[in-house]
């Protein structure tokens, strides 16, 4: 197998391109084909001579994960499954709303944070995707859109931690915000999702200007450590804290995250309990009612509960918002993403049976 050309760095392939006495510059220039022109053969690379794009296709492949399967929601929601070169599958989520339409791409296969009430827990950790293979979700994607559709919103929300996988989702988040050479997706259409882990958080609102949301679902430590395991190494003051402290610009926020989960985190004391914890933060809350999948225990409240939910948080003046299921008829909406081996009825009851 010859080495995929998107998995060197930049740096990487000057210093390949200078052995093969060529200028540093075509390394910027190979790369405006992969991700800006989203060439997938060095055939197309016209601006380079034919013999070092025969030498290029010699030394070096360009990697096209396989569409396993594409299914399409009834409300335009379209979910990809991907098989990697190594057997392990990820899967994507493609949201269509009136004026954008949203790539949601995966950070690892499976997950390792163990929440109590996600479908991708599951299955455990298989492994950290490489900067390609985030970025390839959004190649492929593209690829199958028709005319002049575009993908204008990136959220790194499906299978996985992107922070766990720091180092390869900042080379992803590089390459797609890059303007000259790169896919020139501007960081305010791009946000990032974490469980909260309080260092990397950190680092990544100094290293780029993407937003941020955070994964909360509980407004206290008791609560939190039981849906979010992680929550025993972040306490919610640290991550409260943290949050208090970001460079964040004046007129951005952080978005939280809160899965309502019926009789479990919906209650009015819990929302007052939230209001509290949010104090001093510019934040927004994204309040998502639970999607149930196959082998979870909980249930999703009803809409009026939902909307008490949210009236208390409307009274402290907190921007709060209701996610619409998307695509939740496919298992593609937030928490359903579970990959092809899943789907297997026996590896399916196996997890169930550990899950209860
Ligand atoms: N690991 C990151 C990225 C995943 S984002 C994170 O946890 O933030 C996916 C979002 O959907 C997270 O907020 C997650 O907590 C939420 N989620 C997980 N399972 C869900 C479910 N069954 N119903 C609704 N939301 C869910």
């Amino acid at each position: 197998m010859k080495p995929n050309i998107k998995d060197l760095s930049l740096q990487e392939c000057e210093a390949r391109l200078v052995g093969l006495q060529q200028p540093a510059y075509r390394a910027r220039q190979i790369w405006q084909w992969l991700f800006h022109k989203r060439a997938t053969a060095f055939a197309e690379m016209t601006n380079l001579s034919a013999s070092l794009r025969g030498q290029l296709d010699e030394e070096f492949s360009i990697s096209r994960p396989q569409i396993v399967r594409k299914e399409e929601s009834l409300d335009g929601t379209e979910k990809f499954l991907f098989g990697l070169a190594d057997g392990e599958s990820i899967e994507s989520v493609l949201i269509p709303e009136t004026k954008r339409l949203t790539l949601c791409v995966s950070t690892q296969a499976g997950c390792g944070f163990g929440c109590a009430f996600c479908a991708t827990a599951l299955l455990g950790l298989k492994r950290n995707l490489s900067a390609s293979e985030i970025l390839d979700q959004i190649l492929e994607a593209s690829r199958t859109l028709a005319g002049e559709r575009r993908i204008t919103h990136i959220v790194l929300m499906g299978m996985g931690e992107p922070l766990a996988n720091y180092t390869q989702t900042l080379r992803a988040l590089e390459i797609m915000t890059d303007t000259s050479w790169g896919m020139g997706i501007s960081p305010r259409r791009i946000t990032l999702s974490t469980v909260g882990l309080v260092p990397q958080i950190q680092r990544l609102m100094e290293e780029t200007r993407v937003n941020l949301a955070i994964s909360l679902h509980a407004a206290n430590d008791e609560l939190r450590g039981k849906l979010m395991p992680v929550n025993r190494k972040y306490s919610l003051r640290e991550l409260m804290d943290a949050c208090r402290a970001l460079p964040i610009p004046r007129r951005k926020r952080v978005t939280f995250e809160y899965v309502l989960l019926r009789g479990v985190n919906d209650s009015v004391e819990d929302a007052r309990q939230l209001c509290q914890l949010l104090q001093g933060i510019r934040c927004k809350v994204n309040l998502i009612p639970f999607n149930p999948h196959p082998g979870s225990r909980f249930q999703r409240p009803t809409d009026l509960e939902v909307e008490r939910f949210q009236q208390v948080l409307h009274q402290q003046n907190i921007q709060t918002n209701i996610r619409r299921p998307r695509g939740d008829d496919i298992q593609a909406a937030c928490g359903q993403l579970q990959g092809e081996e899943f789907r297997n009825p026996q590896v399916q009851s196996l997890f169930t049976a550990e899950a209860r």
